[in-house]
Parts: structure tokens; C-alpha cells; sequence
């Protein structure tokens, strides 16, 4: 299995995109600014979108993707979420005033088809089991296990303290854990507010997690990702903690 991490910032700016990652060239989890570092040929190639929650910095390519390659498609892509994510997109911004209605276009084989995913079910997509992992944060949102057969990753979403995860992420033991911690922890009080983790909760969350997987951490607010990536590692000093980085690629 192969995992491009298009976008993984908390903001944007030069070389900072937002969440956007590409398995095996076919598969979406998330579709935020990241979505730009891909060519026509790359966007042309996906089939399948796993969308975490409704939020802007996770959605925002989605539509822009879609435009670009509406001339060329040759295939439909299907996007799975939360059944308050596909009424968000539909009533917020495939709602011909922010954008066109692409669950209409073109009317005889529309190039986006929308599909409900629920907390704990497991679909197959591209050769890949997927299960929507349960995920805190103040809008309706999931994280994801995508399991290949041979390896399996995890994505918290964004995602703050959330006591249900490290059971199912304690039986499933894969072999990366990718999670938000957003925040440093003098602002503790703003992403709890904001559901995000900090480090101090990220130790707290981790001493629940009895697995031992590289743990790779996302969604870090631009300007304090080094003070956030040092406090983690300071807390935790005996698990590999690392930064997501943009561009790399991570194969399995
Ligand atoms: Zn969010
Ligand atoms: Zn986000």
C-alpha cells in the first residue's frame, strides 16, 4: 500500500496544504488543499473519496477537483461520509449557489455520486477494507482504518480526546497511527473548545493505546509545529513520534 500525503497542515501558506491523502493512486481520505498537487492524470485516476467531516479545510478540493475534470471524466466518483456530511455538502455547496449540483451532472451518469457511512461499518473500496472509526470533534466527524490485506494504517480525523478509539485501535494493532494534535498546551482550553488534541492530551490518550506503531502527528497549527512536535516527544519520550510531512510518501 502506498500513502501520498498531499496536505496534512492545520492552515495554509507556502508548501502548507490541508488534509489530503492518496492510497494507491485511486483512493481520497479527505479532499483539502492538497488536492492541488495533483496533475490531470492524477485527478482523472481517482475513484473512491472517505471524507472525515464537513469542515472547509477538508472538503475545499472536492469541488474544484470536480470542475477539472468534468470534461474528461470517464467515471463517477463515489464519496463516503457521515449522512450529516453528504446533507452538508448537497445543502452547503453542491447547492448551485456556491457551486453546481454535480449529484446532477451530467444527467444521464453524474460525476458525483454520494454515499452514507456509519460509525463502526466497514466498506470495501479499491482492494481496501475501510472502517469508519469513531472521532471527537464539534461537527459530526470519523476517522479511518484502511486495511489492505497485508498492512493497515489508522487516521484519527480531527479529533480530540476520545476515550472509544484505543479499544478498536488496541485490537486492530496497525502499523501507523496518524492523529491531530493541533494545538500547543497553553491553549488548552481552545482546543478542547475546538476538538483537537494538545500534547498533554495526546500523552494521555496514548498511555490508552497498548499498541506499538509509529505515530505521526497532522493537522499541526502553522507556525508552532516544531514547539507541539518537541512537547509530544517530550511527553512521550519512548514512542517514535514524528511530524506528517508534505510531499512524502509512506509505503507499507
Ligand atoms: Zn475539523
Ligand atoms: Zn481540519
Amino acid at each position: 500500500m502506498k500513502l501520498e500525503i498531499l496536505g496534512c497542515s492545520g492552515g495554509i501558506g507556502k508548501g502548507l496544504k490541508t488534509t489530503t491523502f492518496l492510497v494507491d493512486g485511486e483512493l481520497l481520505i479527505d479532499a483539502g488543499t492538497g488536492i492541488e498537487l495533483l496533475d490531470m492524470a492524477q485527478m482523472l485516476a481517482i475513484r473512491h473519496l472517505v471524507i472525515s467531516h464537513a469542515h472547509i479545510d477538508h472538503i475545499a478540493g472536492l469541488p474544484l477537483m470536480l470542475a477539472t475534470i468534468y470534461d474528461a471524466h470517464q467515471h463517477p466518483i463515489d464519496v463516503y461520509a457521515l449522512p450529516e456530511v453528504t446533507q452538508a455538502l448537497r445543502e452547503h455547496i453542491f447547492n448551485w449557489t456556491l457551486w453546481p449540483d454535480y449529484t446532477q451532472l451530467p444527467e444521464q451518469a453524474p460525476i458525483l455520486r454520494l454515499h452514507e457511512i456509519r460509525v463502526g461499518e466497514q466498506i470495501e473500496l479499491a482492494g481496501k477494507r475501510i472502517t469508519a472509526l469513531p472521532a471527537h470533534h464539534p461537527t459530526p466527524t470519523v476517522g479511518y482504518l484502511i486495511n489492505d490485506g497485508q498492512a493497515s494504517f489508522a487516521f484519527s480525523g480531527d479529533n480530540g480526546v476520545n476515550p472509544a478509539l484505543w479499544p478498536i485501535l488496541n485490537r486492530a494493532k496497525p502499523e501507523l497511527l496518524i492523529i491531530d494534535v493541533s494545538f500547543t498546551d497553553d491553549v488548552q482550553e481552545l482546543a478542547t473548545l475546538s476538538g483537537h488534541l494538545t500534547p498533554s492530551q495526546l500523552a494521555d490518550e496514548l498511555a490508552q493505546f497498548s499498541h506499538d506503531c509509529p505515530i505521526r502527528i497532522t493537522h499541526l497549527k502553522p507556525g508552532f509545529e516544531q514547539q507541539i512536535i518537541d512537547r509530544c516527544r517530550q511527553l512521550v519520550p519512548d514512542r517514535p513520534i514524528q511530524a506528517l510531512l508534505h510531499g512524502e510518501t509512506i509505503d507499507f
